[in-house]
């Protein structure tokens, strides 16, 4: 019997496996194993995806593997086949998407062991210590303030990282007895629990069902905002802990972990670990393990957190289903919700998707049964749903994009001492500038858009990140005046602070937030209180709850009314119903506005008469009609090159070669991408459609080979959507 060859999954983008030599003396080989090859003339990391007997290449050209990384594999039977199914699904080289699922540090090649840290922690001292004590020095604040918002300490490393100069603050933090460092492998802390609030007798049902539900079970937890769905999951999470199995919790974004991580720990009573991007890659390395150990029972994380090895997952919980970050959108583009659902459907375990407004794959889901549909119709705690009015503001003067309506419902709102929220998904200052004399209009030199203008003086391209000074006159007649048109978040946070000099004004978006720790430090002025005018983009609009907000306003919806993208109408409905959401959540009854031009639209109309629910009925006939999602199947292939015909001849040839093989699956296209130039090359996309999802997959399959293999591939940078999100 010969000595078996190793065949690998290398990350590159060949979608094939690469048969390796053992190294000498190393004998029990399993699949998941990390090893160490010559590949080209570097040495890369790769993983055992299977033991062959036979090679295509005779043994003595094959090279020899370098070492090997692991003793046992990183993930059990049931994640590698998972990850497998993944790579054919998603059609992606298989050593890339297990590249993906490991931390950084493992794919760097550290041993799959905890990591020791120099950390800081809050001490009591810290814990009860007056701000004003620190109003003169405002970096210690800051990094009291983050010590705080981390039950488990901070890396020293992450801290430095973020700012240089934290280290000499820290020390003095240090030597005032307000903070402590500690040399230690990190594993997650648990506090001592505590009991919950008593349920409704829709959040008992939904805990019922959820928690007799035998085998693999799919709940859709369908409950408007406020109605406690945060609750149903911590019952559910603190019934699977007791009975000593784990549970993963996904989250859309970053910042609603802080939040969401303290109620779960104060809740539980045990350790729960955190995965995200926002952490070092020491500390996501040690929570990986404790997951997969079995010391951390419940994992709260972002999209890929779904990839994270369990010792014995029990539940899957997914909150703010509809939310597009659960889709990667570069690299290997898995849906993390959808994954999450085939993982929990493999492991034989029932998964819960939370939303106020579910995607409309979900509701199609619950409406063929395949999902059971749980519904939490009212808010919580007694809290009065807002009223949403519709502003006609046509023929209305518009002061900074705001009518005297809305002007009079802030004052009026404010001198009540609610706190406002305004609502604007653009960021800076405004959308461009425009010459008053030649009527030229800034643009980027390398993408088909505007520059962004900022109150610093500075233009900004939002798509390739270009940045340079606002000319002093028109580059293009030379003396024109150049003046701001439209608005952004910066321009009505400067206009709201001059009307309402009393009032403390925020923003809320990715420039105000860039800084680690800076949406916490907002957030928490808005908790106690400090904040009255809240402007942000739809950051703000993410399931964080503002209990004293009584007004939210939207001052511009026309913009998600004409677009190009099938999904445009279903993202402004729920982007609609998440403001209104933020509105009234306590006792006090809450109002939202909406500025519009186009009254009458229906979508707009159908949504503020009849709510979510009805919309989405609606929406989901309309996509019934044109065979879209989720009652078509999409893949879109995409392709750019700086050579500006070299995308469009790819596609047309990856177009001809897939017609032989069609059968049932339409190809559209090619066309331009809808931005055509971004960063210096030109884009294209061929966008195929199928009314069966295997018709699809068996063209994919066939024809990504043929694909791969023609002369003008070697042009082009291209890759493969499948369950596109975005169209573009
Ligand atoms: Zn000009
Ligand atoms: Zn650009």
């Amino acid at each position: 019997m010969p000595e078996p060859l190793l065949r690998i999954a290398i990350p590159t983008p060949l979608r094939r496996l690469f048969d390796y030599l053992p190294p000498r003396g190393e004998v029990a080989w399993l699949p998941g194993q990390r090893v160490r090859v010559p590949f080209g003339r570097r040495q890369v990391i790769g993983v055992v995806a299977a033991l062959a007997v036979d090679s295509d290449l005779p043994r003595d050209r094959l090279k020899q593997a370098t070492e090997r990384l692991d003793d046992t594999p990183l993930w059990p039977a049931e994640l590698l086949a998972l990850l497998t199914w993944a790579a054919d699904y998603y059609h992606h080289p298989l050593g890339e998407v297990f590249a993906t699922a490991m931390p950084v540090a493992l794919r760097d090649g550290r041993a799959a062991e905890p990591v020791t840290q120099l950390r800081y922690r809050v001490t009591e001292a810290g814990r009860t210590v007056a701000p004003a004590g620190l109003a003169r020095a405002p970096r210690q604040a800051a990094l009291l303030g983050r010590l705080l918002a981390s039950p488990d300490g901070l890396a020293a490393a992450q801290l430095a990282a973020d700012d240089g100069d934290a280290r000499g603050a820290l020390q003095r933090l240090v030597d005032r007895g307000l903070a402590a460092a500690e040399s230690l492998p990190w594993a997650p802390v648990a506090v001592p629990a505590s009991a919950g609030p008593a349920l409704n007798p829709a959040q008992a049902d939904a805990v019922e069902a959820v928690a007799g539900a035998t085998g693999f079970a799919p709940f859709l937890l369908d409950g408007v905002t406020g109605s406690g769905k945060t609750e149903v999951y911590l019952q559910l999470a603190a019934r699977t802990v007791a009975a000593g199995r784990q549970v993963l919790v996904l989250v859309p974004e970053i910042g609603l972990t802080p939040q969401l991580l303290a109620r779960f720990r104060e809740r539980l009573g045990v350790p729960v670990a955190a995965l995200h991007s926002g952490l070092a890659d020491g500390e996501r390395l040690n929570a990986w393990l404790a997951v997969r150990d079995g010391r951390a029972p419940v994992l709260l994380g972002t999209r890929s957190a779904v990839f994270t090895p369990f010792r014995d997952l029990g539940l899957v919980i997914l909150d703010e289903e509809h939310d597009a970050s659960f889709k990667q959108q570069d690299g290997f583009r898995y849906h993390a919700r959808d994954v999450a659902v085939m993982r929990a459907s493999r492991l034989a375990i029932p998964i819960v998707l939370g939303s106020a407004t579910p995607s409309l794959e979900s509701l199609h889901n619950a409406r063929q049964r395949r999902y059971r549909h749980l519904l939490l119709p009212a808010r919580a705690g007694g809290a009065v749903a807002p009223r949403i009015g519709l502003l006609d503001v046509r023929h209305r003067p518009l002061k900074e994009g705001l009518s005297e309506p809305l002007r009079a419902a802030i004052a009026h709102h404010l001198a009540k001492g609610g706190q406002v929220l305004v609502f604007l998904n653009r960021r800076g200052y405004a959308p461009t500038l425009l010459c008053h004399d030649c009527g030229e209009v800034q643009r980027c030199r390398r993408c088909d858009a505007h520059l962004v203008l900022y109150a610093a003086g500075r233009l900004r391209c939002h798509h390739c990140g270009h940045e340079r000074p606002v000319p002093p006159r028109c580059p293009a007649c030379g003396t024109g005046e150049l003046r701001p048109v439209g608005h952004g978040t910066e321009r009505l946070e400067q206009h709201l602070a001059e009307q309402f000099p009393d009032a403390v004004v925020l923003r809320v978006d990715r420039d105000s937030t860039r800084r680690k720790g800076s949406m916490e430090a907002l957030l928490e002025r808005v908790h106690n209180g400090e904040a009255g005018v809240l402007v942000g983009t739809q950051m703000l609009a993410k399931g964080h709850d503002f209990p004293g907000v009584t007004l939210a306003a939207i001052v511009d919806a026309d913009h998600g009314l004409f677009s190009a993208d099938f999904r445009a109408a279903e993202r402004m409905a729920q982007l609609i119903v998440q403001v209104a959401g933020r509105a009234g959540r306590a006792e006090r009854p809450g109002e939202v506005v909406i500025q519009t031009h186009c009254p009458e639209h229906p979508l707009l109309v159908q949504l503020v008469n009849e709510g979510y629910p009805r919309f989405a009925e609606a929406a989901l006939a309309e996509r019934q009609a044109t065979a879209f999602p989720p009652y078509g199947h999409l893949a879109l292939l995409r392709a750019e090159a700086v050579d500006g015909d070299a995308p469009l001849g790819f596609l047309t040839a990856a177009r001809d070669a897939a017609r032989p093989l069609a059968g049932g699956v339409h190809l559209l296209g090619p066309v331009p991408a809808p931005m055509e130039r971004r960063a210096g090359r030109v884009r294209a996309q061929l966008l195929l459609q199928a009314d069966q999802r295997a018709a699809l997959h068996r063209l994919l399959e066939a024809w990504l080979p043929l694909v791969e293999a023609l002369p003008a591939a070697r042009k082009v940078r291209w890759s493969l959507d499948v369950d596109p999100v975005e169209l573009y």
